[in-house]
C-alpha cells in the first residue's frame, strides 16, 4: 500500500504517530494509500524547521524570492499532466477540471511573481519640517494553511504562494482525503530553489490542526473548509493571538430575470451546478427564476440538459463530472436529497440510483433537480456540496434579491439579465461577497481578492490579490526627522502639524 509522508525541512518524513488515514480512489472505491496523521510533536518539529529557516528567507531580497516563484511556475507547467492525474485519482474530478484547479492556483503564483512591486511601501516627503514618513511591509514569521479536499492544488497555492513571496515560512496541513498534490507542490518548490524548511507539509486531522492553532510561533492561520470548523479555527486561533482568515461553506444562488438569455443561462447553470459533482464552494446549487413563465421554461430545459449529462471515471475525457470524494460524502448528499423529498420539494430528476457499469464500487451519483424548494426547508438552508440543483421560485426582483441576502451563507451569487440597471442595482444591494453578472462562477482573478460574507468567511482579510499580501505582512510606519539646526523647545504636548 502506498504511504503518504509529511514533508519537513525539505525532506519526506515518515509519520511516527501510529495513526493513519485512508485515501480512496473514488473511481473504484478502493483504498489506494495511507496517510500519516501527525501527532502534536510532529507538527512542532515542522514549526521548528520553519522558524529556523524563516529569518534568512525574509532577508532574501524580494526579487530573488520572486525568481523562485517564476521557476515554480515553470515546473508546474512541466508537470501539469502528472499533477492533474494525481489530483483526479484522489479527488475524483475529471482531468480537465483538475488542470483548471492547478491553473487557478498557478495564477496566484503568477501574481506572487510580482511581489517586489506589490510589497512596496508608502512614502511622504516633508510631512513636517525635516520630517519624512514611510511605511514598510514585513513578513509575520511562520504561517500555516489548513485546506479542504475540493481544491487540493489551488487553495494551498493561494496560501503558500502569497505567504512565501512575502518572506514568511509556511506549513500546509492539507485535507487528509486527497493529500498527495499539496505534498508534490512542496517538493516542486524545493526543486525551484526554495531553501529547505520554508515550506513544510504536515498531514493530519484535528490533532495537527490544534497543534498549529495553539503554538506561539505560528503567527497567522489561513483556513478554507466548512463553516463550523472555520468558526472554530477563527475563534481558537484568535484566542491564541494569531491573525486568522477562515473561509467557510456556501450556498450560491443564480438569479434569472425574465429577460435573460435562457440558452446561455441553461448552459451556465448546468456547468456551475453539476461541474466537479457540485463540490465547489463557488458552485451554483440554487437557481431563482423570477416569474412563473421563466420558472416553467427553465425547469423544462434543465430537465432536458440534466438528462444529457454523462457521469464517468475521472480519466474519461467525455465525462462531464466524476465521482465524489468519499462514500461518506456521497451518502450525505443522498440524505439531503431524501430530506428535500420529505420536506415537500418536488424531486424532478433523481440521481441517487446511478451506478456506473464496471465501476460499481466508485462513489458516483447522478445529477438531481428539485423544484418548488422553499426558504424554510433545511435542505435549502444547508450546504449539500453535491450535484443537486434546487429551483426556488420568486415572484419579483425584490424577492429574488432577498433570498441570497438573507441566507446564512454569502460566498457568491450570480444574476442573469440583459438589463444593466437591474444588474447594477442587484450588485450594489445584495448581501454577498462575490457577485457575477451573467457570470455563473464569479471567482475573482488572482490579482483581485477572494472572500465571501456572513458564515462563508470569518476574519476581515481575504485570500490572494493585494489583500493576500496584507494578510501575510505587518505594516511598520517610520517617522524620521533630520532637522537643520535647533529642533526647538522641549514639549509635553502631542505633536501635531500646524
Ligand atoms: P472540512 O471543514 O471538513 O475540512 C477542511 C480542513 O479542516 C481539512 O484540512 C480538515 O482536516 C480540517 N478539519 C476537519 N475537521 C476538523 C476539526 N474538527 N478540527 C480541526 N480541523 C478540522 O471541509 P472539506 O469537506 O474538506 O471541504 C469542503 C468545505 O469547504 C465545503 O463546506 C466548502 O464550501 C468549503 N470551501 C469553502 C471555500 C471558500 O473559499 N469559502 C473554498 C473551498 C471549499
Amino acid at each position: 500500500m502506498r504511504r503518504i509522508d509529511h514533508f519537513v525541512n525539505g525532506k519526506l518524513l515518515e509519520g511516527n504517530s501510529g495513526r493513519f488515514g485512508e485515501v480512496f480512489d473514488p473511481n473504484t472505491g478502493l483504498v489506494q494509500a495511507h496517510v500519516g496523521l501527525a501527532s502534536a510533536g510532529e507538527v512542532q518539529a515542522a514549526i521548528a524547521s520553519a522558524a529556523a529557516a524563516q529569518p534568512d528567507w525574509a532577508a532574501t531580497n524580494p526579487q530573488r524570492r520572486a525568481r523562485v516563484m517564476f521557476e515554480f511556475k515553470r515546473l508546474i507547467e512541466r508537470d501539469m499532466n502528472a499533477l492533474a492525474e494525481l489530483l483526479s485519482s484522489e479527488h475524483g474530478k475529471i482531468i480537465a477540471d483538475s488542470k483548471g484547479d492547478i491553473q487557478r492556483g498557478l495564477e496566484v503564483i503568477e501574481f506572487a511573481c510580482g511581489i517586489p512591486h506589490v510589497l512596496k511601501g508608502e512614502y511622504t516627503e516633508g510631512a513636517g519640517p525635516g520630517i519624512d514618513v514611510y511605511s514598510m511591509r514585513q513578513p509575520l514569521g511562520v504561517c500555516a494553511g489548513i485546506t479542504p479536499f475540493n481544491f487540493p492544488a489551488m487553495i494551498p497555492m493561494w496560501m503558500f504562494g502569497m505567504a512565501i513571496a512575502c518572506g514568511n515560512a509556511f506549513i500546509v496541513k492539507p485535507s487528509e482525503r486527497d493529500p498527495s498534490v499539496p505534498l508534490r507542490l512542496a517538493e516542486l518548490m524545493i526543486e525551484a530553489g526554495l531553501p529547505p524548511g520554508v515550506l513544510n507539509v504536515v498531514h493530519g486531522d484535528k490533532v495537527a490542526v490544534d497543534a498549529l492553532l495553539t503554538h506561539p510561533d505560528v503567527r497567522a492561520i489561513s483556513f478554507v473548509g466548512s463553516s463550523d470548523i472555520a468558526q472554530y479555527i477563527y475563534s481558537t486561533g484568535a484566542a491564541h493571538g494569531k491573525r486568522v482568515q477562515a473561509m467557510g461553506g456556501a450556498k450560491n444562488h443564480g438569479i434569472v430575470l425574465p429577460d435573460a438569455d435562457l440558452d446561455q443561462v441553461v448552459k451556465d447553470l448546468v456547468g456551475a451546478a453539476f461541474g466537479s459533482a457540485g463540490e465547489r464552494c463557488m458552485a451554483l446549487p440554487v437557481v431563482v427564476p423570477v416569474g412563473a413563465r421563466t420558472a416553467g421554461e427553465l425547469r423544462e430545459r434543465l430537465v432536458e440538459e440534466a438528462g444529457k449529462l454523462r457521469v464517468g471515471v475521472s480519466s474519461d475525457s467525455g465525462a462531464h463530472y466524476g465521482p465524489v470524494v468519499t462514500a461518506a460524502h456521497r451518502d450525505k448528499i443522498k440524505s439531503y436529497i431524501q430530506m428535500g423529498v420529505e420536506e415537500g420539494a418536488e424531486l424532478v430528476v433523481d440521481g441517487r440510483e446511478l451506478s456506473l457499469q464496471g465501476h460499481e464500487g466508485g462513489f458516483f451519483i447522478g445529477p438531481s433537480l428539485f423544484d418548488h424548494v422553499k426558504p424554510a426547508m433545511r435542505s435549502y438552508q444547508e450546504e449539500i456540496f453535491g450535484p443537486v440543483l434546487q429551483i426556488v421560485r420568486a415572484e419579483s426582483f425584490e424577492e429574488a434579491l432577498s433570498l441570497p441576502s438573507q441566507h446564512q451563507y454569502g460566498n457568491g451569487v450570480a444574476i442573469f439579465t440583459r438589463n444593466g440597471r437591474a444588474a447594477r442595482e442587484f450588485a450594489a444591494r445584495v448581501n454577498v461577497g462575490m457577485v457575477g453578472i451573467n457570470v455563473p462562477i464569479p471567482v475573482p482573478v488572482a490579482y483581485h481578492t477572494f472572500g465571501g460574507w456572513k458564515r462563508s468567511a470569518f476574519g476581515d482579510v481575504n485570500q490572494h490579490g493585494p489583500e493576500g499580501m496584507r494578510f501575510y505582512t505587518k505594516v511598520k510606519t517610520i517617522t524620521a526627522r533630520w532637522p537643520e539646526g535647533d529642533v526647538g523647545d522641549q514639549s509635553f504636548v502631542i505633536p501635531t502639524m500646524r
